[in-house]
């Protein structure tokens, strides 16, 4: 194809708009079909084998020129995103000017789709697409492992946030290798009133293990599990669902547990919490069913918000 034959939507290039250059990049959200925890590490983390699945639900991330670095903010929770230098996506395009040795400038714009402290990783995919943006914005032309390199400094669910798709993820989650998936699932999340802290969620884990005496066993992904992946079945898959975070996260916020009831009883065939959470995710084994499950979440008490996605969906990605 010659440049000539590209239209403004699929041209991949930075483009300019009311003769300021900007670009947008759109990042999905994810949930772990596994998420195996094993001991804490004495760097404060804990090794896991995961399973991540990036789902239709999207951030966009704009960049646009400018000579300072700011940051704004719209839609699913964005009263409570910090617009300062705490912000992933901030932090990102911090890190990528420092690297790259040049002045840290862009105007960052967040438009929300993923819930904030939702478990679903919309901050980490926030800071995916800073990386990705500010990169050809600034015409840095990092390779593909190096940015996967910078993610991982931001925090061990951004590097996924890049790729997308079906993924093994281990280490602290930042060690990405690609998982064959056939088909594609249809998946209902039901939002909580308020967020939980990843940390947190973790440290009740370790409270949890080390009341009841467990020894931790080292973390792995259920052979089932990969073969339900391979063989497009969402029912096996479904029964296949493992979340270690699930007790402590339902520990911390009983509420949850009538959350995952109620998609559990309108038919889902698997129900599990999304990451450390709050947010839980039902998979249907159907269009008809996802409506019946949707219409049952939007119903109770429990939840304050519900949308449908599917799975897999694209990494981060220029507009
Ligand atoms: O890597 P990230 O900054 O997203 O992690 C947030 C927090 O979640 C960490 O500070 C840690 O408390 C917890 N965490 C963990 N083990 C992991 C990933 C995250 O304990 N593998």
């Amino acid at each position: 194809m010659t440049s000539s034959a590209l239209t403004p939507d699929d041209d991949p290039r930075p483009h300019a708009t009311d003769s300021v250059l900007s670009v947008t990049v759109r990042v999905p959200a994810k949930v772990n079909l596994a998420l195996s925890v094993g001991p804490l590490r004495p760097d404060g983390y804990h090794g896991l084998a995961t399973v991540f699945h990036a789902v239709g639900l999207f951030d966009e991330v704009t960049a646009a020129e400018s000579d300072t670095l700011s940051l704004t903010c719209e839609g699913e929770g964005a009263t409570e995103v910090p617009l300062d230098a705490t912000n992933l996506a901030w932090r990102a395009a911090a890190l990528l000017a420092e690297t790259t040795g040049r002045r840290p400038g862009a105007r960052l714009h967040l438009a929300k789709g993923i819930p904030v402290a939702g478990g679903m990783a919309g901050g980490s995919a926030d800071a995916a697409g800073a990386l990705v943006a500010c990169d050809a914005l600034w015409g840095t032309g990092l390779s593909r492992d190096e940015l996967h390199a910078l993610a991982a400094r931001l925090g061990s669910d951004v590097p996924f946030a890049l790729y997308g798709g079906t993924a093994m993820g281990t280490g602290r989650g930042e060690q990405i290798a690609p998982v064959l998936a056939r088909g594609e699932f249809h998946w209902i999340f039901a939002f909580a009133h308020d967020g939980l802290s990843t940390p947190a969620v973790f440290r009740e884990l370790d409270r949890l293990r080390d009341a009841a005496g467990e020894q931790t066993p080292a973390p792995g992904v259920d052979e089932e599990l990969l073969r339900a992946l391979r063989a497009g079945d969402s029912r096996l898959l479904g029964a296949a669902l493992r979340n270690d975070l699930t007790r402590p996260a339902t520990s911390l916020r009983p509420d949850l547990r009538a959350t995952l009831r109620t998609g559990r009883d309108a038919g889902a065939v698997g129900t599990l919490l999304s990451g450390s959470g709050p947010t839980c995710a039902f998979l249907a084994a159907d269009v008809v069913s996802a409506t019946a499950i949707a219409a049952a979440l939007e119903a109770a008490p429990s939840v304050r918000a519900v949308r449908r996605a599917l799975g897999p969906a694209a990494g981060a990605h220029v507009l």
